[in-house]
């Protein structure tokens, strides 16, 4: 089965930037925190040898690839490292959707509603929320949901 995920937020958390007076003034990407949960989402597709991709919608560039690299080498490292996975691929500001159906996803994980509503029926979705404090309170997350969800997914 191909399973592929978003990495910003999904795998990697940002922090949410405010100035002074509490408005959004960006968002820093420079953070190294995992998102546990979905991490150990991918390390149990991998041990279930499933093809992961780590699909982007970042702008390439060789910095932004590399950093990427580091981070999941890093993060991968008890499981086999960058060759742990199929591939990393960014779609430089478009869509994800196009890509996923030609890698062939049959599930992906995403924070982005607007990528997940994007997708076709044949592609089964995961909410992802950013688990970063500096985030908006999320709605109670159905974590528990997504973890039996999956599990079904990854045993069958
Ligand atoms: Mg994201």
């Amino acid at each position: 089965m191909v399973i592929t995920f978003d990495f910003d937020d999904t795998l990697k958390l940002t922090k949410l930037l405010r100035d002074e007076d509490g408005d959004i003034a960006g968002i820093d990407y420079t953070g190294d925190e995992p998102n546990v949960l979905i991490l150990n989402k991918l390390k149990k597709a991998l041990d279930a040898g499933h093809a992961v991709h780590i699909v982007t919608s970042r702008l390439w560039s060789e910095a932004s690839e590399e950093g990427m690299k580091k981070w999941l080498a890093s993060q991968l490292a008890d499981h086999g490292g960058l060759a742990a996975l199929a591939g990393i691929h960014f779609t430089d500001g478009k869509l994800k959707r196009d890509k996923l159906l030609s890698l062939g996803s049959q599930l992906h994980f995403d924070d982005s509603p607007e990528e997940l509503l994007a997708l076709p029926k044949s592609i089964r979705k995961v909410q992802v929320r950013n688990l970063d404090p500096s985030w908006d309170p999320p709605a109670p997350m159905a974590e528990a949901a997504v973890r039996r969800w999956v599990r079904s997914i990854l045993s069958s």
